[in-house]
C-alpha cells in the first residue's frame, strides 16, 4: 500500500477470510455437503496463497502451487483429486477469482481451454504417450498452455478462419497468424485450429497441439486491464507438426471447436461470478463500517438499495450458473448415455449465463465503486484491480453480440415449434 488512508478498523475487516465467510453465507444453501467441503478446501488454499499474490508480478509462478493441490482444473478426473465435474470446476473458478481473477483466467486458459482439448482427444482416440505427458505437465501447472482460435481478421466470425494447413507426408504445415492468445508469450503448448480449405472450413478444420519449439513465434500485446496476464499475437510460418500431435483431423476439428466452447464459456462465467462477489462483498463490508453524517453508510437508502439491487442480480446469476453446471454433470458429463437434447440446451443457455454475468460484473464493479467513494479508486482496497478485470469479461469467449446472436437463433425456432 503506497499510503494508507483507510481507517484501521475498516481495514481489519476487509480480509479474504471475511469475504469468503460472506460468500459462503450466500451460496452454501445452494450446495451439497461435498461441494461445501470443496469450497472450504479451496478457500483455505487461497487464504494461504494470498501473501504470494503480488499486484505487480505475473500470475504464472503461482501455477505450480495450484497444480500441487490439483487446482489447475477439476472438470475431468486427474490423478486421485476429488471431487471433480463441471459444478466443482465452477466453484473452483468462483473462489479463485475472488482471490485473483487474473490468476484464474490464466489458469483456466491453460487447463480448461487448452488441456480440455487433450481430455477430449483421449475420449475419442486411443493411447498417445507424448500427449499424455503434456496433459500431465499442464495439469500439474509445470507447463503453460494456450488456445489459438481468433485471428486478426476473424474474431466473431472465427469459423471462417484463414490459418492454412497443408499435408506433407506424415505432417501438417501451418501458416497463418492468430491474435489475442491468452498466455501466448509464456506458453509451452498451443492448441491451434487451422483449415485445409478456406472455402470449406467446417469440412476441413484441424485441431492440433503444437509445442512452442516447433517454431511458433509470439509477440506480447499490451492489455492494460489485465496486466499480469500475457496475451500474444501468434505467428505460424511453415510450422511443421508431426501426425502424432494432430488431435482432430479433416473436419473433426470443427466438432471439437464447438465441444470446447461449452466448458470455455462456463468457466468464463464462473470467473465473472467471482469478480461480482469479490467487488460486492468488499463493498458490503466497507459500507457497513464506514460512517458519514453519524451513521453507517449502508443505512442510507441511496447506498443500501443499490447494493441490494446488485446482490439480487448476483445471486440470480450464481444460481443460474451452478444450475447449468449441475444439469451438465448429471445429463451430459457423467451420464451413461449423454442427452443430445440437454447438451444442445446447455450450449444455448451458457450464452445466456455468459452474456448476463459478463455485463453484470462490470456493472457491479462500477456501482460498488460509486457506493464506496474515493477509497475504492486507491490501492487501499482491491476494488479498482477487480474493476479492471471486469472490462475483459464481455469480450473473451465471444463478444456480447455473438452471445445475443446465439440466443436470438433459439428465439427464431419458435415458429417451427408452433
Ligand atoms: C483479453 C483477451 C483474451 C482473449 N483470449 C483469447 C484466447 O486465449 N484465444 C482466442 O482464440 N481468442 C481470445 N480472445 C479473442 C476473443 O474471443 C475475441 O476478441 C472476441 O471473440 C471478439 O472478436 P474481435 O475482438 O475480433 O471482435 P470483432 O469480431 O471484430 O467484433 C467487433 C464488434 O462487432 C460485433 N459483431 C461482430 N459480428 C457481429 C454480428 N454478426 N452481429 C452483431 N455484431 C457483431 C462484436 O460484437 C463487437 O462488438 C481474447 C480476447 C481478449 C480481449
Amino acid at each position: 500500500m503506497q499510503e494508507q488512508i483507510i481507517d484501521d478498523k475498516i481495514l481489519e475487516k476487509m480480509t479474504l477470510s471475511n469475504v469468503y465467510k460472506i460468500f459462503n453465507e450466500n451460496i452454501f444453501p445452494m450446495l451439497n455437503e461435498e461441494e461445501r467441503q470443496f469450497c472450504l478446501e479451496i478457500q483455505k488454499f487461497c487464504i494461504e496463497l494470498e501473501p504470494k499474490v503480488n499486484d505487480s508480478k505475473d500470475v504464472y509462478e503461482l501455477f505450480s502451487e495450484l497444480g500441487k493441490h490439483g487446482f489447475m482444473q477439476r472438470v475431468n478426473p486427474w490423478h486421485d483429486y476429488k471431487p471433480f465435474g463441471m459444478k466443482i470446476e465452477l466453484l473452483l473458478s468462483m473462489n479463485l477469482s475472488i482471490l485473483d481473477a487474473e490468476l484464474d483466467a490464466a489458469r483456466f486458459t491453460s487447463s480448461v481451454l487448452c488441456a480440455n482439448a487433450l481430455f477430449h482427444y483421449f475420449h475419442h482416440s486411443g493411447k498417445n504417450e507424448k500427449i499424455q505427458k503434456i496433459k500431465d505437465e499442464l495439469m500439474s501447472g509445470e507447463k503453460i498452455g494456450s488456445l489459438c482460435i481468433t485471428e486478426p481478421g476473424r474474431g466473431s466470425d472465427s469459423v471462417n478462419m484463414t490459418t492454412m494447413c497443408t499435408k506433407s507426408n506424415d505432417s501438417i504445415i501451418y501458416n497463418g497468424k492468430k491474435v489475442f492468445t491468452t498466455n501466448g508469450p509464456k506458453a509451452d503448448y498451443f492448441v491451434v485450429y487451422g483449415v485445409y480449405d478456406k472455402e470449406n472450413p467446417r469440412q476441413t478444420m484441424v485441431q492440433t497441439l503444437i509445442p512452442r519449439e516447433f517454431g511458433i513465434k509470439t509477440k506480447r500485446i499490451a492489455i492494460s486491464s489485465a496486466p499480469r496476464i500475457h496475451v500474444a499475437q501468434t505467428y505460424f510460418d511453415n510450422v511443421k507438426v508431426p501426425q502424432e500431435f494432430i488431435l482432430a483431423d479433416n473436419g473433426d476439428g470443427y466438432k471439437r471447436l464447438f465441444e470446447g466452447l461449452v466448458p470455455e464459456r462456463l468457466v468464463i462465467t464462473a470467473n465473472g461470478i467471482g469478480v461480482c462477489w469479490g467487488a460486492l462483498i468488499y463493498g458490503m463490508i466497507y459500507t457497513n463500517f464506514r460512517s458519514q453524517f453519524g451513521q453507517d453508510i449502508v443505512k442510507f437508502e441511496g447506498v443500501g438499495f443499490s447494493l441490494a439491487d446488485l446482490l439480487s442480480k448476483v445471486t440470480a446469476a450464481t444460481a443460474l450458473t451452478l444450475q447449468v453446471g449441475t444439469i451438465y454433470d448429471k445429463k451430459v458429463l457423467f451420464a451413461e448415455r449423454p442427452s443430445k437434447e440437454v447438451a444442445k440446451w446447455v450450449a444455448g443457455v451458457v450464452s445466456q449465463a455468459k452474456y448476463h454475468t459478463a455485463r453484470l460484473s462490470h456493472e457491479v464493479c462500477y456501482e460498488v465503486q460509486q457506493q464506496m467513494g474515493g477509497i475504492s479508486l486507491t490501492d487501499n482496497t482491491p476494488l479498482d484491480r477487480i474493476t479492471n478485470v471486469s472490462k475483459i469479461e464481455e469480450v473473451i469467449g465471444g463478444a456480447r453480440n455473438i452471445q445475443l446472436l446465439i440466443i436470438q437463433n433459439a428465439l427464431r425456432k419458435v415458429k417451427k415449434l408452433l
